[in-house]
């Protein structure tokens, strides 16, 4: 586990897809004090009636911004206003790609199109996300790599990894649409991205937030349901987002900090 850390000299952070579930977490955390940065930016593709909009009359400081990730007016349209929040030649500190689906399809019943929505909205959308805000809005700080400078994190998942799901877990959770998916998400981020924006000092990190108690991830269960709090997951990965230095560029890593195998 990465100590305590505070994101006081990170001036603006990016969440895609917080109208719940995990991503919700991250912007409540970072909005109630302990890990506050600069200026949160909470996306959400719907607003009204959404659950970031109730939270949103109680922290007057969040931003809120429309985005739709699997379109590209949205992405535009999104990007277009970030730039009017942030000051003149301030650029994002760090951008977490967050916003998931699950289409639970096995052999037997996934389809090209599962698939493919799956692929679009886990994979090609923070791709576009990234390349929009970063040819745009540009990075937000110089010195050392880290979240005061400029971070990508991209949310994959344990099941995203070829190596950890061999053997008795190849047999588990198998999820053709999904895990095809979350593979994507690894080689985009440490093999293309990390590689691209690296001149730029931008950082590129993949991270598991964990098998977490959400929509998603299913009930909690100390025997076969999701072990983590959305709480538990996101003070844990705020911690190793926040500790992040070049070392980290290309990889990873488990929301307990250490890295993990592709
Ligand atoms: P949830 O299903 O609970 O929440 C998903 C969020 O993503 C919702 O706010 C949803 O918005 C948003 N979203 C989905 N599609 C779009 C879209 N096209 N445009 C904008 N927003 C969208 O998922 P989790 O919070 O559990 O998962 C968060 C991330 O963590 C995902 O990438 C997931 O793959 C990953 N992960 C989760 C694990 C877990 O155990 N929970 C384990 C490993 C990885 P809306 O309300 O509008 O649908």
């Amino acid at each position: 586990m990465r100590g305590t850390v505070s994101f006081k000299t990170c001036g603006s952070v990016l969440v895609t897809g917080a109208n719940r579930g995990l991503e919700l977490q991250i912007v409540q955390n970072l909005a109630s004090g302990g890990f506050s940065p600069g200026k949160i930016i909470a996306t959400t593709r719907n607003l009204s009636g959404s659950q970031v909009e109730t939270y949103l009359m109680s922290e007057l400081h969040l931003l809120v911004v429309i985005l739709y990730v699997v379109r590209q007016d949205s992405i535009e349209t999104c990007v277009e206003e970030v730039e009017r929040l942030l000051d003149e030649d301030q650029g994002l500190n760090l951008l977490i790609n967050i916003a998931g689906v699950n289409l639970e399809a096995d052999f037997q019943v996934v389809t090209a199109e599962m698939t493919m929505e799956n692929f679009r909205t886990n994979a090609v959308a923070p791709l576009m996300i990234t390349k929009v805000i970063c040819g745009r809005v540009g990075s937000g700080g110089k010195g050392a790599m880290g979240i005061q400078r400029a971070a990508v994190v991209n949310v994959s998942s344990l099941l995203g990894s070829v190596e950890l799901n061999w053997g008795d877990r190849a047999n588990v959770f198998k999820w053709y649409p999904y895990r095809t998916s979350k593979v994507s998400v690894l080689r985009l981020t440490s093999r293309c991205m990390a590689v691209d924006l690296e001149p730029d000092g931008i950082l590129c990190v993949a991270v598991h937030p964990g098998w977490v108690h959400t929509d998603m991830g299913g009930s909690r269960g100390e025997r076969r349901g999701a072990p983590l709090s959305p709480e538990e997951s996101v003070s844990s990965v705020l911690s190793v987002i926040g500790a992040l230095t070049a070392k980290d560029h290309g990889t990873f890593l488990n929301y307990t900090g250490e890295q993990l195998p592709w």
